[in-house]
């Protein structure tokens, strides 16, 4: 589960870790108002931030460093009135409906942190780079050693000397590095006790010298975090950050049903049971050349209405040109996929090409369903194996 800068940079605060004021609004009225209020404690400058769940927001224009309220207004009128495009985006870019209005600050570094699970090593690992900002992308692709790893202890976590290590490697001096412990420390912290899966910070910021502040401050000012799902149950307040509206609304109504989809960019829809049938169809379907549009998994035991809902789901798609039903009933009994079919068939109705692979408990009942529907369902055909349903449905959809 992602979240929204805004929300994030709350849980950052909540964790004693410096961030900049501001206010998340949804109009330009309230943009203003923010930027007034803001304002009122001089910041050297003013940030408006959209905020959806997909970064590069900053090179996409979405991201406006200003110093005046008509300023904050411009930029708040633009990010409300167009669709964000970056390459993190759909290619038509994403709808933005919220903006943080926060005090900005003037930067003298900008570093990369974050902390995730590094799969390979099976440990949560710190990342972390002098060179922070939105080429961060760049730097890791050209060059991976100005990016620095720190493994986790799976007990201990970020160990003090580590951080402190790691504040060296960055180049921080004098008091930035206290600073930069505590932070990373309390990060680590957070990352743990909200079962998140990504926290990053891109840019945590070093501020000039002041006379207040001689070594300068180390504040983050933009924040990414991603959360286990498989954790929400015990985490309420986490759980209630979720926006809705920032999910495929396909994949939503999937969820309501116990079903999860998945939408993929190619053309034939899969309906199967389970997850790794589910990789074996969209294997098998590209090994003879065909593309899957998505998959739908229904899971092991799903009601006839929930079957339903998956066929509605799949055939709404206007990429899919036809559909593969793959389903291997152990616990699912095939009757009642095939009862589904004929149920959708008739609510839906649908004239793409669908191949039926069935096996497993109450096939042959099944089968019969299927033919004494046939005639209602004239461009269904059944298959008698996976390879043979794969041939049909990529020839079908040629
Ligand atoms: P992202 O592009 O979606 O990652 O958005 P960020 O919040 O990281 O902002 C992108 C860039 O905008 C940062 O790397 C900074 O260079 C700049 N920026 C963001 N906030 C401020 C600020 O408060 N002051 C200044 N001077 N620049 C900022
Ligand atoms: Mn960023």
């Amino acid at each position: 589960m992602k979240i929204h800068e805004y929300q994030a940079r709350a849980l950052l605060a909540g964790a004693d870790i410096p961030v900049p004021d501001g206010d998340m609004v949804t109009s330009v009225d309230d943009a203003v108002a923010a930027a007034e209020r803001l304002l009122a404690d001089a910041p050297p400058v003013i940030v408006v931030k959209a905020q959806v769940h997909a970064g590069g927001r900053g090179k996409a224009g979405f991201v406006k460093v200003v110093r005046t309220v008509d300023e904050v207004r411009e930029a708040a009128e633009f990010m409300l009135g167009n669709r964000m495009i970056s390459p993190q985006t759909p290619p038509d870019g994403l709808e933005v409906d919220r903006l943080l209005v926060a005090e900005g600050v003037d930067i003298d570094r900008e570093i990369y942190l974050a902390i995730t699970t590094d799969r390979t090593r099976r440990t949560n690992t710190v990342i972390a780079s002098a060179e922070g900002g939105v080429e961060i992308e760049q730097v890791a692709a050209e060059r991976p050693e100005a990016i620095h790893k720190v493994p986790l202890h799976p007990l201990d976590g970020l160990c003090p000397y580590q951080a402190r290590d790691l504040a060296f490697t960055l180049g921080l001096k004098g008091k930035q590095v206290r600073q930069f412990v505590a932070l990373a420390l309390n990060l680590a912290q957070l990352f743990v006790e909200t079962d998140a899966s990504l926290a990053e910070i891109n840019p945590l910021v070093v501020t000039p010298a002041t006379d207040e502040h001689p070594d300068g401050q180390v504040i983050a000012i933009d924040a990414k975090f991603n959360f286990d799902d498989n954790a929400m149950f015990r985490q309420q307040a986490i759980a209630e950050l979720f926006d809705p509206t920032e999910e495929d609304p396909d994949e939503l109504r999937a969820r309501e049903f116990g079903l999860s989809f998945v939408a993929l960019d190619g053309t034939i829809g899969c309906l199967v049971n389970g997850a790794g049938l589910a990789m074996s169809t969209m294997d098998i379907i590209k090994l003879h050349g065909g593309d899957p549009a998505n998959f739908l998994d229904v899971g092991g035991d799903a009601s006839q209405e929930a079957v339903t809902e998956a066929f509605r789901i799949i055939l709404g798609e206007d990429s899919v040109k036809g559909v593969l039903v793959n389903i291997f009933g152990g616990i699912m009994q095939c009757d009642r996929i095939a009862r589904a079919i004929v149920a959708a068939a008739e609510e839906v109705g649908f004239e793409v090409p669908l191949i039926v692979r069935l096996e497993g408990t109450n096939v042959d009942a099944a089968r019969a369903v299927l033919e004494e529907a046939s005639s209602r369902l004239p461009t269904m055909r059944t298959a008698m194996d996976l390879g043979d349903a794969a041939k049909q449905v990529c020839a079908a959809v040629a």
